[in-house]
């Protein structure tokens, strides 16, 4: 049975409105600007789904023109997903938006952020297809599958990163002045067994 039979079959019975199925016409969506790095996380997750499911999104410039709107929150207040964080979703009648933790572009994006917000963005943009949480295990839709350091465990590693470098250049410093002083033993050597 093609695809279009069975769309057929499921808006007569009554099982899905036309409002769910999506035939092939592209999702308008707006994202607010931020940055080139957390942009380029919400365009991933978008591919996401064109490669999981049959959509297409298609971005647009004017928020007006939106079927889902990309918000950006510093801080989320505890509305997200996740333990309180990560992003959440909000359905109006006329249109579905999402806000999401912006995670800032320091030591947090590069430690977890980028991969943590990726996560986040497909199961925000799974609920705006109509996909409930699961719980099944690896599911993108399991909300549990997505854990973000707390902010006690940021300080920590905030405070261990720079203490464990430093602790690395004076080990470097420390074996590469062995290594000199050792080169300068045998030279010595060399040169005495010669005379
Ligand atoms: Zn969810």
């Amino acid at each position: 049975m093609s695809r279009a039979i069975v769309v057929i079959c499921l808006l007569l019975s009554g099982v899905v409105s036309f409002a769910d199925v999506n035939m092939g016409a592209p999702i308008d969506v707006y994202i607010e600007h931020s940055d080139p790095n957390h942009e380029q996380v919400i365009l991933d997750a978008m591919k996401y789904w064109e490669k999981h499911r049959s959509v297409s999104f298609n971005i647009v410039e004017n928020v007006n023109d939106a079927d889902i709107v990309v918000r950006w929150a510093e801080d989320i207040n505890g509305k997200g997903e996740f333990g309180g964080r990560g992003g959440y979703v909000i359905v109006d009648t006329s249109r579905k938006e999402i806000v999401l933790e912006y995670f800032g572009n320091g030591l947090k994006w590069w430690l977890y952020g980028k991969r943590v917000l990726k996560m986040v963005a497909i199961h925000e943009f799974g609920h705006t297809l109509g996909l409930q949480d699961t719980n099944k295990l690896g599911d993108v839709m399991n909300p549990k599958s997505i854990r973000i350091p707390s902010k006690t465990t940021l300080k920590i590693i905030g405070f261990l990163l720079p203490a464990s470098s430093f602790f690395m250049l004076v080990f470097i410093v420390r074996h590469y002045l062995s290594y000199l002083r050792a080169k300068r033993e045998r030279y010595e050597l060399e040169r005495f067994m010669k005379e």
